[in-house]
């Protein structure tokens, strides 16, 4: 189901660091957000609506300073072009919310190539239950 809430009662609801990323599309500093050197096995989820967006299976160490996956849940993600600050970009975004997550390059590892760079703050983790 899709989550249709206006950018004015997000800025009600949201953190104000967390409402400049997803509902601004702002980028959080490299090397800053709680994600980026983490390694534990669990889900990701939005962090503003909860909608599952990656797996730890899919992330890997890239070195460049955000959260980084080969994949991302189908259900979870959608996409679009994004030409701001002068770059052409796709643009990631929450695929039940529509908030913003990041942006995919077609420079990953295996088995994808490609690299979904994602702000920490846009994401939710949930430890594996054992
Ligand atoms: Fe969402």
């Amino acid at each position: 189901k899709i989550v249709d809430i206006p950018n004015e009662e997000w800025k009600l609801i949201l953190p104000p660091d967390l409402y400049a990323v997803a509902r601004e599309a702002a980028t959080e500093r490299p090397f800053t957000g709680k994600y980026n050197d983490f390694d534990v096995n669990g889900e990701y989820y939005c962090a503003v609506c909860g909608n599952h967006l990656f797996g730890s299976t899919a992330k890997f160490a890239s070195s460049c300073g955000w959260p980084s996956f080969f994949e991302a849940d189908k259900n979870g993600v959608k996409y679009t072009r994004d030409s701001s600050h002068g770059m052409e970009r796709i643009e990631v975004l929450c695929k039940r919310c529509n908030s913003h997550l990041g942006h995919v390059f077609n420079d990953g590892p295996v088995p994808t190539w490609v690299r979904y760079c994602m702000n920490s703050i846009s994401l939710d983790f949930q430890r594996d239950k054992k």
